[in-house]
């Protein structure tokens, strides 16, 4: 059976005069990739205001993973809405958030003693990561990547790499960031041979992307900055709005060793590779590596606002009472929320589920890579994949229209997707985890048809 219904035009008429009136009431900075309007939103799809069932691609840029309204999410929510909305942690504290604590402290891939600090977005928990970092360092310094993405507000818009939308105009940015290439095995910074993600073999130096982007990591720190004068490193384990590039292992485990060796935390940003999202709990599983704190959003609580900074006690305990925190900060009803999400991927067989869907997708773009010229890479962890379209496989010069292109032929016949990548020429798949094999290639097949336009 179809999941997708498209009765009226796209958008249809409701949809239409809701976004007259949005474009009159809303300024135009908060991006809408689609003109549809959401009546309600169930599992892997999402009916519109005028009757038209769409399969979702986007979860809400990585947020509904645990699927929309999920029922065990939704019920724990509505009990707690009867109990109490608010007391604020800071004036009286309650149960979930604790429980919500001891939970992640346990679930983190770290053997580390933890505790966990809760905010309300993923930006929010960047910035008391840092916070965190320099109070335990007592230094200043922070090392982020190019094509990272770590949110808008001003610290971590300043660790974020891409300008255009996200910094322009916005100067001054704040000081003591420092950026380093990112092993882009696609795009190396450095004309490198081996491209393979697993870029494990022992290669002469000069050929390797992992280790030039290492080696420019280390002269950044150590002639830009001074090696004990760096707080902390912080890193998408795959990139997310940069274009669902994977760290090689390879890199990440010199990072870890060199953030070691010198007194340097490592944080790991797991805000849109959390809960599911590549097969795992968290994307760090797929390294051996054990980052000093961990910053956790978007699936955490599979739709409800709520972000975490979960690491070492020592580090978390190193800032003064009242030196974090914040009104709606670790609100009770997206605790539960969360604390259902976690129940599910962890006591169910979600995390093999999103692995079979991972599988699916990762064969199919193997196809599509085959098929069409114009992808010049397909990549990713788990079912935290994406496609790179190019004009040119030689040239690699990336072909931003088509994945414009593609995502209104996917929404007007029934599947809602988003692009990504600094050169806008990613196409990603962020599907709902709880989506069906049947739902995952209805809409694969959509979006198929859609790369068929491209020329
Ligand atoms: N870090 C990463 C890796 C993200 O993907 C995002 C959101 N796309 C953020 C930080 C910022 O999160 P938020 O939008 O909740 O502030």
């Amino acid at each position: 059976m179809s999941s997708i219904n498209i009765v009226t035009d796209i958008p249809g008429p409701k949809s239409k005069l809701l976004m007259e009136r949005r474009v009159k009431a809303v300024p135009k900075g908060p991006f809408h990739v689609t003109p549809i309007f959401v009546e309600k939103a169930e599992g892997a799809i999402v009916h519109d205001v005028d009757g038209n069932s769409f399969i979702d691609f986007a979860s809400g840029i990585g947020v509904t993973n645990s699927g929309h309204n999920n029922p065990e999410l939704v019920n724990s929510a509505k009990k707690q809405l009867d109990k109490y909305m608010h007391t604020g942690f800071n004036v009286v504290p309650y149960e979930p958030y604790v429980e919500l604590a001891e939970r992640l402290n346990d679930l983190v891939p770290s053997q580390a003693d933890n505790k966990t600090f809760l905010a309300n977005s993923g930006a929010e928990a960047v910035e008391n990561a840092i916070k965190f970092a320099r109070s335990y360092t007592k230094k200043q310094a922070i090392i982020c990547f190019d094509h990272a993405y770590h949110g808008r507000t001003y610290m971590a818009m300043s660790l974020t790499a891409k300008s255009i939308p996200y910094k322009y105009g916005f100067a001054p940015f704040n000081s003591e960031v420092y950026r380093t290439p990112f092993p882009y095995l696609y795009r190396s910074p450095y004309n490198c041979v081996n491209t393979s993600d697993n870029c494990n073999i022992p290669c002469n130096m000069d050929m390797c992307v992992c280790q030039r982007s290492f080696e420019s990591f280390k002269e950044t720190v150590e002639s830009q900055i001074g090696h004990d004068q760096v707080a902390g490193v912080i890193i998408e384990p795959v990139t997310g709005e940069g274009g669902f590039m994977p760290v090689p292992k390879t890199f990440m485990k010199l990072l870890e060793k060199y953030c070691k060796e010198n007194d340097i935390l490592l944080i790991m940003d797991e805000i849109q590779t959390g809960f599911g999202r590549t097969g795992k709990l968290f994307a760090t599983e797929h390294f051996e590596v054990e980052p000093d704190l961990f910053i956790l959003a978007k699936g955490l609580a599979g739709g409800m606002p709520l972000s975490a900074v979960t690491g070492r006690a020592d580090i978390l305990e190193s800032v003064g009472v009242g030196g974090v925190g914040g009104t709606y900060c670790g609100n009770p009803v997206s605790c539960v929320a969360a604390l259902s999400a976690i129940e599910q991927f962890t006591q169910t067989n979600a995390l093999e589920h999103c692995t079979e869907l991972g599988k699916l997708l990762e064969n199919r773009l193997e196809d599509w890579a085959k098929k069409f010229l114009f992808i010049g890479d397909h990549r990713g962890l788990g079912p935290m994949r994406a496609v790179e379209l190019v004009k040119d496989r030689k040239t690699k010069e990336p072909y931003k229209e088509a994945v414009s292109k593609v995502i209104k032929y996917s929404y007007e016949n029934g599947v809602i997707c988003i692009g990504a990548g600094t050169f806008g020429n990613v196409l990603r798949f962020l599907i709902p985890l709880t989506a069906t094999v049947d739902q995952l290639e209805e809409g694969l097949d959509i979006v198929e048809q859609g790369l068929e336009t491209v020329i």
